[in-house]
């Protein structure tokens, strides 16, 4: 690799390294042409440490560090498209931050990206990366997203990237009359990704759950780091 490839990274970004991981996702069934078009331009190496940037358009989990992963591009394009079937959320809460990918592929959608993780080290270089792809509606909070974010409630829909063993309560309050929650529940290994939707008429309040299928997320943890 000559040192001008090297340093921008057209290697591993060429556009036909990324077609090929649009294709995957759409064999495995994404559909939805915004979701798609998002896996095509977002960035993915920058969210990983540089020794992977040459697997970053692998449609797999790779490490972050401090235990944690970046998502799967397919469970990050699956989640993004559950989140916009039939609805066009606009306020919308992420728990999970992470590295940012899942971040990143969402902001331009939407028009404010509210986001909770509870690893300071990893909120901070995903807002340097965030920034530095000038996405600015997003908004940061170090914090335990089994809370949600309050502050900013109620919201069109929430993104959980981590799986807790049932729903936490604050989140499917924090959802906006006709909201939907994307979350995987469950242990490791036999976590399902759910959508619940928040319905409300003359009869009262309802959570409505739809099964999206088997997935393997890491844990949602309690506390902060
Ligand atoms: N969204 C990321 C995936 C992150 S992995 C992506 O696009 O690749 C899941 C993230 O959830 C980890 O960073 C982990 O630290 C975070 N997490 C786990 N429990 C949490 C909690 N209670 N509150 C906030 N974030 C949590």
């Amino acid at each position: 690799m000559n040192s001008l490839i090297a340093s921008t990274g057209i290697g591993m970004t060429s556009a036909r390294t990324r077609e090929r991981l649009v294709q995957k996702l759409v064999d495995q069934g994404i559909r939805n042409p915004v979701v798609l078009e998002q896996i095509r331009n977002v960035p993915r190496h920058l969210f990983v440490d540089e020794a992977l940037a040459t697997r970053a358009y692998e449609n797999t989990a790779l490490p972050i560090g401090l235990g944690q992963t970046i998502s799967q591009p397919f469970i990050v394009a699956r989640m993004t498209e559950a989140l916009f079937e039939d609805a066009e959320p606009r306020k919308v809460l992420e728990i999970g931050t992470g590295c940012g990918y899942q971040t990143a592929v969402l902001a331009p959608l939407v028009k404010f990206l509210y986001s909770v993780e509870r690893i300071k080290a990893l909120q901070d270089r995903a807002k340097q990366v965030l920034s530095s792809l000038n996405l600015r509606n997003i908004y940061f909070r170090h914090g335990d997203g089994f809370r949600g974010w309050a502050g900013h409630a109620p919201y069109d829909a929430i993104i959980c990237a981590a799986a807790p063993a049932e729903v936490p309560m604050a989140l499917s309050k924090q959802l906006s009359v006709g909201g939907r929650l994307i979350i995987p529940i469950g242990p490791e290994g036999r976590q399902e990704l759910i959508r619940i939707t928040r319905r409300v008429d003359a009869r009262g309040e309802e959570f409505v759950t739809q099964r999206l299928g088997l997935v393997a997320f890491v844990p949602l943890v309690q506390g902060v780091r």
